[in-house]
């Protein structure tokens, strides 16, 4: 078992509090991406948790034991970084062996795991070659061939693909979710690419100046965001945001947007525009779940489409209603023309109602359990 606890952990950098406060569970087997934007603490917590920097307060525990006074080398972790750090002048074997080498193993059982690892990771035919002699996508295969050959019981990845091109990234992203679910180790893996989070991770835990805002299943994250700027941060294109007025009418919900009134059926299933209240709010609506309509009707907003980006397989539309942007995705073989007048029509089970004071969803869940 190798879960890891983190808690009420606190970091600082001279007067930076770069983590505050942060209690984090991590799965056995789990694979949980840390994802926030620059500067929001994700390395730190990932170092903390490496054990590359001490904590000011709190604790972390790995499996049964209290790793918080721990070194790195006692904690059972393997890192991979975004630089690779693989070394220049060792071939691509002793690269994969060096943990193995630190630890003092048999030679035939570092022949036997750096021969396993490599199969793992498609590189066996480079294991005589130095790294200069490989790509970049090889080198950071060598990384995390080097980190997962000596059995970590958690490995902890620090942004591992923002090094390669976007190309590579789409096919190692792939390929490193299928090594780690064959691995079934404890993973964290540090990212500002929602994307990869996304597509990736079992769990997301969303940062933000130290602090985690929202840590739940991928989907979760991206259907019910905790508050505007976790909307905003996942999702591309994010998602909308307008200005309301609600009034409530006989079950039925009268809405006062930028471009105008919209009335709206109470969902059947009591979904989230049921319970809106009456007030100033902030409605969110992803760009998929509007449908594009070429005539007035009481559930559509009105606007002027701005902008139509033909993207292969959708039409990405800006759409101006009153003085708001707002994105609309549609299919490819549906597509308007700029200047053309059209209507935006709301799905009452697909709206999402946020408090105009604080940003905060309405309907904002506690942070799940891990599974
Ligand atoms: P990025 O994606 O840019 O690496 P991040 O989310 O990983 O960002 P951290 O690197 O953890 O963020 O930084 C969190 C905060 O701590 C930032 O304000 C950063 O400037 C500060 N910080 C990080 N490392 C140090 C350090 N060694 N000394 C002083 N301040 C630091």
């Amino acid at each position: 078992m190798a879960e890891i606890r983190v808690q009420n952990v606190h970091k600082f950098y001279d007067r930076v509090h770069a983590v505050r406060d942060v209690s984090l569970t991590v799965a056995d087997r789990e694979f949980l991406v840390l994802l926030g934007p620059s500067g929001c603490g994700k390395t730190t917590l990932l170092r903390c948790i490496a054990g590359l920097e001490r904590v000011d307060a709190g604790s972390i525990r790995i499996g049964d034991r209290d790793v918080t006074e721990l070194p790195p080398r006692r904690r059972r972790i393997a890192m991979v970084f975004q630089s690779y750090a693989v070394f220049p002048h060792m071939t691509v074997f002793e690269n994969i062996a060096f943990g193995l080498r630190m630890q003092k193993r048999p030679a035939a059982e570092v022949r036997r795991r750096v021969q396993e690892a490599a199969e793992l990771l498609h590189i066996e035919n480079l294991l005589e070659r130095h790294p200069a002699a490989a790509s970049g996508g090889q080198r950071q295969r060598i990384a995390v061939a080097r980190a997962i050959a000596v059995g970590p019981e958690v490995l902890l990845m620090d942004e591992p693909l923002s090094n390669l091109d976007a190309l590579l990234r789409l096919e190692m992203r792939a390929e490193l979710k299928r090594l780690l679910s064959e691995l079934k180790t404890t993973t964290v893996y540090v990212t500002h690419d929602q994307v990869e989070a996304l597509s990736m991770g079992d769990r997301i835990a969303v940062m933000r100046d130290g602090v985690i805002v929202q840590d739940d299943r991928p989907l979760a994250i991206y259907d019910r965001p905790v508050d505007r700027f976790v909307g905003g941060f996942i999702g591309n294109p994010p998602m909308n945001f307008l200005d309301a007025e609600v009034e409530r009418t006989d079950g039925r919900l009268r809405v006062r947007l930028p471009g105008g009134t919209v009335e709206l059926a109470a969902p059947a299933d009591g979904g989230l525009g049921a319970d809106a209240p009456p007030g100033r709010l902030i409605l969110g609506v992803r760009a998929e779940n509007l449908e594009l309509a070429r005539q007035s009707r009481p559930d559509a907003v009105e606007g002027e489409v701005l902008v139509v980006e033909p993207l292969g397989s959708h039409n990405l539309l800006t759409v101006a209603v009153g003085e708001e942007r707002i994105k609309a995705v549609t299919r490819a073989d549906e597509t308007a023309t700029p200047g053309e007048h059209v209507w935006m029509v709301l799905p009452p089970e697909k709206l999402w109602w946020l408090d105009r004071e604080t940003g905060r969803a309405l309907a904002a869940e506690p942070p799940a359990a891990p599974a």
